[in-house]
């Protein structure tokens, strides 16, 4: 590996100046489960690594009846994993932090690594587009925060700034009786890339099953994740039933854009997004009757 200068600012406007003034020749480090494999294969040849995990907002994790969830970029995925609140109020964030390689792994890796290096089997990228979090994104020039649905442009492609720090996520308090599922398939139970990911987060009208609201986001079959929007349409004011689920279930296979690779066909991969979209629903309707 190329040497390189090793930095640790300890707040936000030392780690963006850092950022600014050596642009182009920098990387953030968060948990390095990524980016020092790319920097061993040369991939990446910065002359400075910025570490931020002693920013101590970028390793917060709290939640706030009114404004949801704050989740900081650098917090480890074991931390996300085995929070309480995060298990009560967002069970499929919390399932798809588990689904990431190993506990070694994910004691180390974070949202934000997984966030840019935006790869489309990233496993808490559905998740968190279907709770549609945002992103806090920190620079000299100021701050912006984008819907995490718009922040990717392609395999390992996002809108961040060289010069820009992902700060944190803030992700909607859920209203009552919503909740959610991911399901991820893969070959093995740990240590495996999602084939296909899929997540979902329903919120049922009051007392009753009607869907108030539903996201539905599909990972790994297509440059980015991405929403169904048709399936969201058709599914919306009404109560789910099995002829609702089977066209939910094919409008998912429509919108998928799989690859053929390695792992799986990509008409095995459409035929998952129909089964997998079925199943996610079906699951989330029955957590969010019993999420008061
Ligand atoms: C053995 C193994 C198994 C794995 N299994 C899975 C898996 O099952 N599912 C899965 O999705 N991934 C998997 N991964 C990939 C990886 O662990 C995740 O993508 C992880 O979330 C990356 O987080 P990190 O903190 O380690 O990122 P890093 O490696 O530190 O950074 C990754 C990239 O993001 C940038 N970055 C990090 N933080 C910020 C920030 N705050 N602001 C701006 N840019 C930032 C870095 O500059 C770098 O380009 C696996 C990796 C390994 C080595």
């Amino acid at each position: 590996m190329k040497d390189f200068t090793y930095l640790a600012p300890s707040t936000i406007a030392e780690a963006v100046t850092l950022l600014a003034e050596h642009q182009g020749k920098t990387k953030i480090l968060a948990g390095g489960t990524d980016l020092m494999l790319l920097m061993q294969d040369g991939v990446f040849t910065p002359d400075y690594v910025v570490d931020v995990t002693n920013i101590p907002e970028l390793t917060a994790l709290r939640f706030d009846a009114a404004s949801g969830l704050t989740v900081g970029a650098a917090t480890p995925l074991r931390r996300i994993e085995t929070d309480r609140l995060v298990l009560e109020k967002y069970p499929h964030l919390a399932k798809a932090a588990s689904e990431i390689g190993s506990v070694q792994i994910r004691n180390r890796a974070t949202p934000g690594g997984n966030i840019c290096t935006a790869t489309p089997s990233g496993d808490i990228l559905p998740a968190l587009v279907s709770l549609q979090a945002t992103v806090r994104l920190a620079s000299v020039r100021g701050e912006r925060t984008l819907l995490l649905e718009n922040f990717f442009t392609g395999p390992r492609r996002t809108l961040i700034a060289p010069d820009e720090l992902l700060v944190d996520l803030q992700i909607p308090a859920p209203a009552p009786f919503t909740s959610g599922v991911y399901i991820k398939l893969d070959t093995r139970p740990q240590m495996d890339l999602a084939i296909v990911g899929v997540a979902t987060t329903v919120s049922l009208v009051p007392g009753d099953s009607t869907i108030k609201n539903v996201t539905i986001c599909l990972g790994a079959v297509a440059p980015t994740p991405i929403r169904v929007p048709e399936a969201e349409a058709l599914l919306t004011g009404h109560v789910l039933t099995e002829d609702l689920l089977a066209q939910a279930g094919q409008a998912a296979a429509r919108a998928a854009r799989p690859i053929s690779d390695v792992r799986a066909s990509a008409e095995y991969r459409r035929e998952q997004c129909d089964l997998m979209t079925r199943r996610a629903l079906r699951q989330a309707v029955e957590r969010a009757r019993n999420a008061a």
